[in-house]
C-alpha cells in the first residue's frame, strides 16, 4: 500500500489518511504566524481546543520523560513554559 495520498502529522507522525489539519506552528495564526504545518485531528484537537489551564497534570508528567533527550536551549525554553502551565494551574487552583 503506497502513501500517496496521506500526509504524516507533525505532531505524532502518524500518516492521516483523512482530514488533515493545517496548524499555523511556532506561530499561531492570531499573532501573525504563517508557517503551517500538517497535524492529524486528535494532536491538533490536543493542542488547539485544550487550553493550557486544561492541560492534565499526567501529560504535563510525560513531557518530561522526554527531557533527557533536549537541548539546553529547549530544556530552558520548556522550563519557563512549564512556569506559565503552574502558574495558570496554581490560579485556577485559588479560584475554585
Ligand atoms: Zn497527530
Amino acid at each position: 500500500m503506497g502513501t500517496e495520498g496521506r500526509t504524516e502529522c507533525f505532531y505524532c507522525g502518524a500518516l492521516v489518511s483523512g482530514r488533515v489539519e493545517r496548524d499555523h506552528f511556532p506561530i499561531p495564526e492570531g499573532c501573525g504566524g504563517l508557517n503551517i504545518v500538517p497535524a492529524c485531528v486528535s494532536c491538533h484537537d490536543m493542542k488547539d481546543r485544550f487550553l493550557l489551564n486544561d492541560w492534565p497534570l499526567e501529560w504535563a508528567a510525560k513531557v518530561m520523560n522526554d527531557f533527557p533527550l533536549m537541548s539546553r536551549e529547549t530544556r530552558i525554553f520548556l522550563a519557563k513554559s512549564m512556569r506559565v502551565y503552574f502558574e495558570h494551574k496554581k490560579a485556577q487552583a485559588r479560584h475554585g
